[in-house]
């Protein structure tokens, strides 16, 4: 079994994700998948900021952001080529999460740690509705699963952890019978809730973790994180000609580097595979064919 993880600019657009629906189909047909998904590349900032705008009583100015938000998703759902009745009921899917946003930010006196990280949480909410429908366009069959019933977490809200025994639990009861009947599940990455049911943030690219605690929970042999680079390197290669393509390393050394602010994948993503022994991939949305990154502990 794979977990393969898709960031946010690797559905960036509606044509990416009908991209990101076809490797999903190809794998498919090898193994069994499930698949976490980011939010829209700058989507989650955008929630961030509308979530300061409420905060600060500038209603007008977050019901701005929030259409420039629907308009994105609209736009990206224009570019999947569904038609009539499909088209409009999507649509109206997108709308109602809109509008179920709007109503929990409008009745609000006060705005805490909470309250961002239910917001934010919408960001996958809308990325996994359209991912989730451009795979079903393949004629695959699909379910979405949202991650608060699956990741049970800390309390500490904006940055949890896993709760790795409980998630195992709740992965088991929901995610297992959809594998058995051949679906492919399609989850929200970056949140999870606590034990009392509140929607708590796994920490900014908190997918990369979301997807390494999948794994442990469904003993899965890979984790592939799909990203826009083809991997990990010495250096950041858009701003250092001599950066090296890492062909492979250790989980110690690839969490020294997310440690170290390397933008390469989350510094707690490490922690749920390691003792499973489980291999993390990272490979490039737009050159599939490309092996990627290997993190395992064959390498020292
Ligand atoms: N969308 C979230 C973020 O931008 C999580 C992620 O991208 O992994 O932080
Ligand atoms: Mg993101």
């Amino acid at each position: 079994m794979k977990i393969m993880k898709f960031g946010g600019t690797s559905v960036g657009d509606g044509k990416k994700i009908l991209h990101v629906a076809k490797i999903v189909k190809d794998y498919s047909e090898e193994d069994r998948v499930v698949v976490v998904v980011s939010a829209m590349s700058g989507v989650t900032d955008k929630f961030i900021s509308v979530f300061k705008m409420f905060k600060e009583r500038q209603h007008s100015s977050g019901l701005i952001a929030l259409g420039e938000l629907y308009e994105k998703h609209v736009l990206a759902l224009n570019e999947l080529g569904f038609k009539n009745g499909r088209y409009l009921t999507i649509q109206s899917n997108l709308r109602n999460l809109f509008g179920e946003l709007l109503t929990y930010l409008s009745f609000k006196d006060e705005y805490t740690v909470k309250d961002y990280d239910h917001v934010v949480s919408y960001g996958e909410r809308l990325s996994c509705l359209l991912v989730y429908s451009a795979l079903s366009k393949l004629d695959q069959d699909t379910e979405l699963v949202d991650s608060a019933k699956l990741i049970v977490t800390t309390n500490d809200f904006g940055n949890a952890k896993a709760l790795l025994a409980e998630t195992e639990k709740q992965v088991s009861r929901v995610v297992l019978p959809l594998l058995i009947k051949g679906v492919i599940p399609i989850v929200t990455g970056f949140y999870g809730a606590t034990k009392d049911g509140r929607i708590a943030t796994l920490g900014r690219g908190g997918s990369d973790y979301s997807a390494t605690i999948l794994a442990y929970a469904l003993d899965a042999q890979e984790v592939i994180l799909w990203k826009e680079v083809d991997g990990i390197y010495s250096a950041d290669p858009k701003r250092e000609n001599g950066a090296k393509f890492i062909p492979e390393l250790s989980y110690r050394m690839a969490a020294e580097l997310a440690r170290n602010g390397a933008k390469i994948l989350h510094p707690e993503a490490m922690e749920p595979v390691i003792s499973k022994k489980i291999v993390i991939w990272i490979k490039n949305t737009f050159q599939p064919e490309f092996i990627g990154s290997k993190i395992w502990e064959g390498r020292k």
